[in-house]
């Protein structure tokens, strides 16, 4: 009951590469450094591989002992995000604009130890698919490996999914059962009056109320036409108008994203804000365009699989450590797609305090090596343990 020695035993190397991928982060689908550098450590394990499925993503392929049938893919994300890195450690980021922000090196690098130490000890039966997928930040570099035929290539029965979580304890594993990661969609909403002299609106069609007065109006949805025991959110994010203290503006655009976690709830978010911007405009005579973009559906587990990772997850850490009520986030996460075709979980494994410099996406945040072999051994653990070697080995 503890973290596999042997993984444990490995953590220098593994922080090795998790510094060197830090080093080197990639945004979505411009992972070709990472790509090559993942394909050539599975290289070097023995392990099959399988290159360009979602442009940059790579399949590795490990069989066990025994004739065992039975699959299971394992999945890690791999791209940075288009930020500018604050940290000035040895190990920060060499690219300007780009930064490992959100732990994908070392997640990437998790799956990297435990393919390491499976492909030396192969003590389970059956066939275990190693994803390393792109574009998680935005890209749904997910549904693009779908897309390119995962499923159809690889058949695995189920898919597990891991994410580093600062603000959960380290020593800690959390395991939701159902939703985990909200629904995002994005919207922009083109407002179009008619510009003018700021001295005669009277004579002008005047975009900005009209688009403050949607701004208004869209922050009812939640709190008038949803239940208070369903969870949703809607922020604008982005008003964007006029040049000149003198000139009323002649357009002004709005932006935002709204989050949930059911499709009836996703659907009301969508429709409302339809109908409010739609019906605002035309009370204050402007013309409106919307452009709503459908992005990840919520990160649903399921109920067998996510018992079954709490079972493993408290063979690594201990029972007490494994947190299962735990409330959902309103992020999201492509993984999403991938649970929505094959029964799966998605755990969070606990990285320490969120405070400055420690939180996704902040500019100093670093992944926490102090976990890489928790994660790793999680892993393993899984695979020995839905892969079971019926000879003993
Ligand atoms: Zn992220
Ligand atoms: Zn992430």
């Amino acid at each position: 009951m503890a973290v596999i020695n042997s993984i444990a035993d490995r953590t220098q190397e593994m922080k090795g590469w998790r510094h060197l991928l830090h080093q080197h982060p990639e945004s979505s689908y411009e992972e070709v450094w990472t790509s090559d550098f993942i394909a050539e450590k599975l290289r070097s394990f023995g392990i099959e591989l399988h290159r360009g499925m979602g442009r940059t993503g790579i399949v590795g392929v490990l069989r066990g002992t025994g004739s065992g049938t039975a699959a299971i893919g394992l999945r890690a994300d791999m791209d940075a995000l288009p930020m500018q890195e604050m940290n000035e450690f040895a190990h920060a980021s060499k690219t300007p604009g780009r930064m490992h922000a959100c732990g994908h090196d070392g997640h990437s690098t998790m799956l990297l130890g435990a393919a390491q130490y499976l492909a030396e000890t192969r003590n389970f039966d059956g066939t275990v698919y190693f994803i390393f997928q792109p574009a998680e930040e935005g890209g749904n570099g997910g549904e693009a490996m779908i897309k390119d035929g995962l499923f159809d290539q690889f058949n695995m029965s189920t898919v597990w999914g891991m994410h580093n979580w600062p603000g959960m304890d380290v020593g800690k594993i959390g395991v939701h059962n159902g939703a985990c990661m909200a629904a995002a969609d994005f919207f922009e909403i083109h407002i179009t009056g008619s510009g003018g002299h700021a001295a005669m609106p009277d004579l002008a069609i005047d975009p900005i109320p009209c688009g403050a007065a949607i701004v208004q109006s869209l922050q009812s949805i939640v709190s008038r036409r949803i239940t208070a025991l369903e969870a949703a959110v809607i922020s604008v994010t982005i008003f964007d108008a006029g040049s000149a203290l003198n000139v009323i503006p002649g357009s002004a655009r709005l932006g935002g994203t709204a989050r949930s976690f059911s499709p009836k709830i996703r659907k009301l978010l969508e429709d409302s804000i339809y109908e409010i911007a739609q019906s605002t405009a035309k009370a204050y005579d402007c013309a409106v365009e919307i452009d709503w973009q459908l992005g990840y559906p919520p990160t649903v587990n399921h109920a067998n699989e996510s018992v079954r990772a709490v079972a493993v997850a408290s063979d690594i850490l201990g029972h007490e450590n494994v947190i299962t009520n735990l409330p959902p986030s309103m992020g999201a996460e492509d993984f999403s797609f991938m649970l929505s075709k094959k029964p799966g979980s998605y755990i969070w494994l606990g990285a320490g305090p969120a405070k400055e410099g420690a939180m996704l996406h902040n500019d100093r945040y670093d992944f926490n090596d102090s976990v890489l072999a928790t994660g790793a051994s999680y892993w393993a653990r899984l695979v020995e343990s839905e892969l079971p070697n019926k000879t003993g080995g």
